[in-house]
């Protein structure tokens, strides 16, 4: 029964488009209405009519340490008591920035915004900025927020210039942006041939998890740091979901990249709005005010949000975190490949440390393309049985899954026997 969620959607719909202040939200990918949470505690969210769910969503990912993670929540009534926001510097700013700099080594120096969004904008005009240069590549499937210039899909033929991705972006702006398939080193090869000597930046998640999730094929991201290097274009690693998640540097930890710029979100604010981007000094330096590159934000740096990003780091370094995630994701990718095997259903199950997609067809997958053959259909039908069941996975299968260090043992036995059911009536 979802009565009470029922109502407060239809309540929603006629003051909110869609019902919804973000799309994913409204369950189009899989039909029905989304639920309205009462409150979330560790693995677990409590909606609105009392039904309880384990969690693999975590608030898109920050919710790393769990729900309402003691340590941050202290943190956060203890920076309240001081004031919500001051519009000049605060303590937690320069520890914030010192913290993140000894977790990922390519970050000399990093500024605070609220949102990927404007981490992934910032980093682009600060690269353009730079290097004088207008035109960006971006990879198909990879997402970086709703940035004119970064909502932009492929146009056709193999090495076209992008074409907007959304009405309201100017195809004057997507024309600087081209757009190519993830894991082809051929098109890359091709496309810095032509346009290397104009490309200010290439922007990329170094594991897209943005269209479900796959990983990046051995040589893709060297071959990827030597042409960049070659051209003089920056190389831009979108961490904002993988940082903090992976490792303590994040995906480029993992893959031994080295960025120019890294732009991170997400966790790093504890649940709090916070995006930042941060990377070479000699490139941060062209910001404003030292440099004329203009960057601005009324809360950034808020002190709320600072003290929740750093009780967040500190949570994942004292707990050794990463160790545990891993655990727990090999425990789940068990349980499901092994569901999946006896109901006779082709999932294809992907996943580094706490990261997972689960694809609805035979892989690998390596790209979007490969994504694409998912069938979503019966994506849809899994989601609401397994809801129904009380687990909650992301309404999308272009969406990945999150594992958190409050998860155990009884949440990953009780998905994977609520699964086992429901891929049987699949
Ligand atoms: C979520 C996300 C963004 C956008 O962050 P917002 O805080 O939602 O604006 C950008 N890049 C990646 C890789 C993301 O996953």
């Amino acid at each position: 029964m979802r009565t009470q969620s029922e109502s407060l959607f239809s309540e929603s719909l006629k003051h909110i488009p869609g019902g919804v202040n973000s799309p994913v939200r409204a369950f189009r990918a899989v039909g029905g209405t989304p639920f309205f949470v009462q409150s979330a505690r560790g693995a677990r969210i409590t909606d609105v009519d009392g039904n309880e769910y384990i969690d693999y969503v975590g608030t898109w990912g920050p919710a790393i340490l769990g729900h309402a993670a003691p340590g941050i929540i202290e943190a956060v009534k203890a920076a309240a008591d001081r004031g919500t926001s001051f519009g000049i510097p605060n303590p937690m700013e320069p520890a914030l920035a010192k913290r993140v700099k000894s977790m990922v080594p390519s970050v000399e120096k990093i500024r605070f915004c609220n949102s990927g969004t404007e981490a992934t904008m910032s980093a682009i005009r600060l690269a353009r900025g730079f290097t004088g240069r207008d035109a960006i590549l971006k990879f198909d499937g990879c997402y970086h927020g709703h940035a004119d210039s970064l909502l932009v899909k492929a146009g056709s033929g193999a090495l076209t210039l992008g074409n907007p991705d959304s009405a309201g972006v100017p195809a004057d702006f997507a024309r600087h942006t081209l757009v190519l398939p993830f894991n082809d080193p051929e098109a890359l090869r091709a496309a810095f041939e032509e346009h290397g000597s104009r490309l200010a930046a290439v922007i990329l998640e170094v594991v897209p998890a943005n269209a479900g999730l796959y990983l990046p094929r051995p040589g893709f991201l060297e071959l990827l740091r030597e042409l960049t290097l070659q051209h003089g274009t920056l190389l831009i690693a979108d961490e904002v979901m993988t940082g903090f998640r992976l490792g303590p540097a994040g995906a480029q930890g993992v893959f031994g990249l080295t960025p120019d710029l890294s732009c991170f979100g997400k966790i790093i604010g504890g649940g709090l709005p916070v995006g930042a981007f941060g990377g070479r000094a000699d490139v941060m330096d062209r910001l404003a005010p030292l440099g004329p590159v203009y960057q601005a934000g009324t809360l950034s740096g808020n002190p709320l949000a600072m003290a929740a990003g750093l009780a967040a780091l500190d949570g994942l370094e004292s707990s050794d975190a990463w160790n545990r995630l891993e655990t727990l994701g090999l425990q789940l990718e068990a349980g499901m490949v092994a569901a999946a095997r006896s109901a006779g259903v082709a999932v294809t199950w992907q996943r580094i440390g706490s990261m997972f997609c689960g694809y609805f067809c035979e892989g690998p997958v390596w790209n979007l393309a490969d994504a694409m053959k998912s069938d979503r259909a019966r994506f849809a039908r899994f989601f609401h049985g397994m809801l129904d069941r009380g687990v909650y996975f992301a309404p999308s299968q272009f969406e990945a899954g999150f594992i958190s260090t409050a998860h155990g043992d009884a949440e990953i036995e009780a998905t994977v026997r609520a699964a086992s059911e429901v891929l049987k009536t699949l």
